[in-house]
């Protein structure tokens, strides 16, 4: 059996600290806010905004919602985002993506002041993780499977990590991260061959799988000592939420695991509202 890695108590425990953060922050007369950007009405991203809106309410946060209309402009969009950098009041945006086709993603995501991109959605954001340098924040998933791994005094330094996808959200952030843990880093990716990522695996103390594929990390993969953090979210034949991890045959096997939900998910929105209250 292995000891799960229970994402929800870890969140429990790290909201506490964050409230007592935040009524320092009442003391001296700031309300921390969180503006929230959304371009239509995309099922996703109106469950992660309510998921934010929800922890923002608990831990005392204020939000300001900036709804667009999907078919908005490029110019007007922009407009938004420049206004939002210049109201003291908002001190972080979450922006929901990905935008309509018509938007130039890459054009507008970068007009947000790196200061307040909470979720590391900016190149110089993105950079910053990269080279290791400091300013910005990293995204928040991926964040959330660093912190997971610390707080339960999983060791990275030297050992043997992989991560299974490499998207520029999670894949390549958390392998940076790890690396500057000092962990010693592999990536796969859906051009790895099958026999070669189950080798990979087998070698591993510490699997991150993002790769958003049910099921994808299975028992002849996994050994008794490692350590295995599922980030993906899908949905199973009952229309149950799952990960990436085939969870019934492998949390048997493993050391540690995380629960899909009650796992890193639980943890990201914490990861989001800390990046808005750095005092
Ligand atoms: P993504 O952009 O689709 O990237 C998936 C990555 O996995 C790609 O690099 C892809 O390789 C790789 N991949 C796909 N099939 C594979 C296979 N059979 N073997 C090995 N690698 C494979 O997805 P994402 O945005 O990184 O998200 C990954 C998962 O995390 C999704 O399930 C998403 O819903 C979930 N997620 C969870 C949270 C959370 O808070 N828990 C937050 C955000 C996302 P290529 O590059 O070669 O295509």
């Amino acid at each position: 059996m292995a000891k799960i890695i229970d994402g929800k108590e870890f969140a429990k425990a790290f909201d506490e600290k964050l409230i007592n953060k935040i009524e320092n922050l009442y003391l001296k007369g700031i309300m921390p806010t969180i503006g929230i950007l959304r371009v239509g009405e995309n099922p996703g991203d109106l469950a992660y905004e309510r998921g934010a809106v929800n922890k923002a309410n608990k831990l005392g946060i204020k939000v300001e919602k900036y709804i667009c209309e999907n078919d908005i402009s490029m110019e007007d969009l922009i407009a938004v985002i420049k206004s939002i950098n210049e109201n003291d009041e908002i001190h972080g945006l979450l922006m929901l993506r990905p935008l309509p086709p018509h938007i130039d993603e890459d054009l507008v995501r970068n007009q947000l002041d790196f200061r307040k991109d909470l979720d590391c959605i900016t190149d110089l954001s993105l950079a910053n993780v990269f080279t290791g340098a400091e300013g910005g924040f990293p995204p928040c998933t991926a964040e959330a499977c660093i912190e997971l791994l610390k707080h339960y005094n999983i060791e990275i330094v030297g050992k043997n990590c992989l991560v299974i996808g490499r998207s520029t959200v999670i894949g390549k952030p958390v392998a940076m991260m790890l690396l500057k843990e000092n962990g010693t880093v592999t990536i796969c990716h859906s051009r790895t061959p099958k026999d070669i990522l189950i080798e990979m695996c087998k070698k591993a103390d510490i699997v991150i799988v993002a790769a958003g594929k049910r099921a994808i990390f299975t028992k002849e993969m996994a050994h008794k000592n490692q350590v295995v953090i599922d980030v993906g979210i899908n949905v199973n034949d009952e229309g149950k939420l799952c990960g990436d991890v085939d969870y019934k045959e492998v949390e048997p096997i493993v050391a540690a695991i995380t629960p899909v939900p009650g796992g890193v998910g639980s943890v990201t929105t914490s990861m989001l509202m800390s990046h808005l209250i750095t005092e």
